[in-house]
């Protein structure tokens, strides 16, 4: 054996966990089939501007100790996440609070909002909310289902509100306040030079390995680690042998734009079913660049096949069943940790991946 670990992937967990372990002694290898380290967070340098390759990510936190522990690899800015839903012709705040039901309905306060919350409520009958659906009409009844949830909810996950989880729309933040900060955690910004320096200074000093694809790699070099830690497809590890788990991915289709400044946030949402990607993302907003030029780019979310990148995990009822097997599986493999989005099959955020790992950590050393 070479190696103490061999792990599997760059991104976020791989990363924590490998500088963890490097730290006190262990001979750690990452590989990634991709051509840069860092996963889905990997930042790219586009006219000046950092841009989130894979999508938007905005760190945010309630833990001290994990906003702690990302600080000491880079500064975060001010920037607090307040995006823009554009409905047909009509523009209104996210999350929803009192300035999306202001203009929804021209009323002021918050007792005239609840009212009219009440009563589309009251037209359903729900009792605890059963599906993504349900909880969203009893949180912020009719009106904003139908124009800021469901065509949303529809184009990103390819699936009817009613077959999906509640807990996706509980991630948002519902109140009656004047307060369009889409996240109530107490920490959040972005990292100054973009997430792929974090991710550098994760892997000093350890070895990295990239353009390697773990089913060749492991086929030449059998004993190469005595333990994997794994952040792959849980499922393609085992090769399908119970079922495919769904995932959904993201295309992206960025652009250069001859213009200082295209929609004036960093995320605009398109709620209505009919605009084909979900949102836009205008990247410079997230360090207040003011670049001559701007970069954007549309996002089109559709179901995964083999081949694609995987983005989410879609945790349903069949899909979660199907995944408590493969973790069966995974117990099974002493000498293998399964970590991240993939490897966990959870829709994770990044404070609770590194969470995850720091916690993994601790427990094997
Ligand atoms: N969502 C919505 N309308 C919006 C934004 C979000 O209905 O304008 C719902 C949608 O179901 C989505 C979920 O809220 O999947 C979580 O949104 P979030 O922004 O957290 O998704 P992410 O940034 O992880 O893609």
């Amino acid at each position: 054996m070479i190696y103490d670990y061999l792990i599997v992937g760059s991104g976020l967990f791989g990363a924590v966990f490998a500088h963890e372990a490097h730290k006190v002694g262990k001979k750690c290898l990452v590989i990634d089939k991709s051509d840069h380290i860092a996963g889905n967070v990997y930042c790219e340098k586009i006219e000046g501007i950092n841009v989130h390759k894979y999508g938007a990510h905005i760190f945010h936190t309630s833990n001290k100790d994990v906003w702690d522990y990302i600080n000491q690899f880079a500064e975060f800015n001010n920037y607090i996440n307040s995006p823009v839903a554009i409905y047909k012709d009509e523009l209104y705040n996210l999350p929803f609070n009192m300035n999306t039901f202001s203009k929804m309905w021209g009323i002021k306060t918050p007792a005239e909002a609840k009212e009219i919350i009440e009563k589309q409520r009251s037209e359903y009958k729900i009792g605890e909310p059963k599906n993504l659906e349900e909880q969203a009409l009893s949180l912020a009844g009719k009106d904003v289902y139908e124009k800021l949830i469901k065509g949303y909810t529809q184009k990103q996950w390819g699936r009817p509100c009613t077959d999906l989880p509640s807990f996706i729309i509980k991630r948002l933040p519902f109140r009656f306040t004047f307060n369009n900060n889409y996240f109530n955690d107490r920490y959040q910004g972005i990292p100054i030079g973009g997430y792929t320096k974090i991710v550098e200074k994760l892997l000093d000093g350890v070895d990295v390995s990239l353009n390697t694809d773990y089913y060749d790699f492991i086929k030449i070099n059998p004993n190469i680690a005595r333990k994997t830690v794994f952040t792959g497809m849980i499922d393609e590890f085992f090769g399908y042998k119970l079922g495919t788990l769904e995932y959904r991915t993201v295309r992206f289709e960025t652009e250069i734009l001859e213009c200082d400044n295209y929609q004036g946030n960093a995320v605009v949402n398109y709620t209505d079913y009919e605009v084909p990607y979900t949102r836009i993302i205008e990247h410079k907003h997230f360090e207040f660049g003011n670049q001559e030029k701007t970069v954007i780019s549309r996002e089109y979310s559709t179901e995964w096949t083999p081949g694609m990148e995987p983005y989410y995990p879609v945790n349903d009822e069949k899909n979660t069943h199907l995944y408590s097997r493969y973790k069966e599986l995974a117990e099974q493999e002493k000498n293998i940790i399964f970590g991240g989005r993939l490897g966990q099959y959870k829709y994770y955020d990044m404070d609770k991946v590194i969470e995850a790992a720091l916690h993994l950590v601790s427990e094997e050393l």
